[in-house]
């Protein structure tokens, strides 16, 4: 099965921060990502792209620091705005293009450290009264700085369904893709959409399929989740089955839509968004049939 992306750091905060000096004693480290506005420090040598991970110093710290999580008895922490650059061979790239040279685990790490910083970053007044919220708890929350408001704020996290909806389609198993406006030219994937205040997470994904292509579904069935911290979401993995066929997409943000069948994906390579949740339910659904599609599932780079 392929696996979907997430930084998997333990975000527990049983860490008693108010001795962050002696975090290190029982064989921890403590590091720091470094974060400006879009960018983020990397250490660059001849082949390879890598976070830059600075040493916690009590003394070097000048901005707001956040927790992130710990893995593998190393603690993670950003901290926003102020130039880490100690060596010639680290540079502040642009956290959207550099993902894609990142390893899984630090590509996950660098977009959940820009979405948690942006969000304190929006958030510094408060939403009732409009006094400057402190930041608490190395980035747990913020609270608000008027004595009788005290509002508490917590980064927010906006859920999104994403679904692949399957159906018998003349005498084959077919699934839904869509071609959205601001896709390239052939690119087709399976459809998504935000939740919205009321609505459950099943009504959301037959509500997305009907506006977006006019296909009615049930047998609505959870199958993952995936942190998507660039726009601080989390993608909430759906399949479902089709009660019609006909297709009307809606001409705003689905251009196209159609059944594909498993050999039309595999030639058209349209799995081939090895990180994204719709990669993952696509490939998911060719390889529940088959023993052994990894020959054909492989993607060929020259042809992205
Ligand atoms: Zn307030």
């Amino acid at each position: 099965m392929p696996h979907l992306q997430y930084s998997g750091l333990n975000l527990s905060r049983d860490v008693d921060f108010t001795t962050m000096d002696h975090l290190g004693d029982n064989g921890c480290s403590c590091v720091i990502l470094h974060v400006k506005k879009d960018k983020i420090l990397c250490d660059i040598d001849d082949e390879n792209i890598s976070l830059s991970l600075s040493s916690y110093n009590k003394d070097s710290i000048q901005g707001e620091i956040l927790f992130l999580g710990a893995l593998d008895d190393r603690y993670y922490f950003v901290e926003a705005g102020t130039d880490g650059v100690q060596k010639d061979t680290q540079k502040y790239m642009s956290i959207r293009a550099v993902t894609q040279q990142l390893s899984s685990f630090e590509s996950a790490l660098a977009a959940y450290a820009k979405g948690l910083l942006e969000w304190h970053e929006t958030h510094r007044f408060c939403p009732a009264c409009g006094s400057a919220n402190t930041l608490q708890q190395f980035g747990a929350l913020r609270i608000c700085t008027n004595e009788s408001c005290r509002k508490e704020s917590y980064p927010r996290i906006n859920p999104a369904v994403i679904m692949l909806v399957e159906a018998e389609v003349g005498d084959q198993t077919k699934v839904l893709l869509a071609h959205h406006r601001h896709y390239r030219k052939g690119h087709y994937s399976t459809l998504a959409g935000y939740l919205s205040l009321g609505e459950s997470l099943e009504d959301a994904v037959r509500r997305e399929v009907w506006e977006e292509t006019r296909v009615r579904v049930s047998n609505v069935q959870y199958c993952g989740s995936q942190p998507w911290s660039f726009s601080g979401s989390i993608m909430i993995l759906f399949t479902a089955k089709a009660e019609t066929t006909a297709i009307e997409p809606d001409g705003v943000e689905v251009i196209d839509a159609r059944w594909f069948s498993r050999n039309e994906i595999i030639e058209r390579k349209l799995f081939s968004s090895p990180d994204s949740a719709s990669g993952y339910l696509i490939k998911a659904w060719l390889e529940k049939d088959a023993d052994d599609c990894e020959e054909a599932l492989k993607v060929d780079p020259s042809k992205g």
